[in-house]
């Protein structure tokens, strides 16, 4: 009789100590990963009237909240619709001097 018990003892054991290592491995992993590599990293877009982040799906949103603008070199520039006055102002402003667009300062 006391055979039987002593082999059922290890077993329970085993298994106890496998769950709690995966349970471990699996809390850890998920919070420390950073998120993804260099490549997937995708540029800010920011108005270039008042500098506030655009989101990609500003641009596309019904009504959209953000757009772009193109100078005269075909170069785009993002801006909120709400800036688009300003923003057509610095884009001539460039297009007549030849200078790079005077953007403000990029904020979140
Ligand atoms: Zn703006
Ligand atoms: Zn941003
Ligand atoms: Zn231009």
């Amino acid at each position: 009789m006391s055979k039987t018990r002593l082999t059922a003892r290890p077993e329970i054991e085993l298994s106890a100590a496998k769950m709690q290592r995966t349970k471990r491995l699996t809390k850890r992993e998920r919070k420390d990963q950073s998120p993804g590599p260099k490549g997937q990293q995708q540029a800010h877009i920011h108005c270039i009237a008042c500098g506030r982040h655009l989101d990609p799906q500003e641009f596309t949103a019904n009504p959209p909240t953000a757009k772009q603008l193109i100078c005269e070199h075909q170069s785009r520039f993002p801006a909120c619709v709400d800036c688009d006055l300003l923003a057509r102002q610095l884009i001539a402003e460039h297009d007549r001097t030849g200078k790079p667009v005077q953007q403000a300062s990029a904020w979140h």
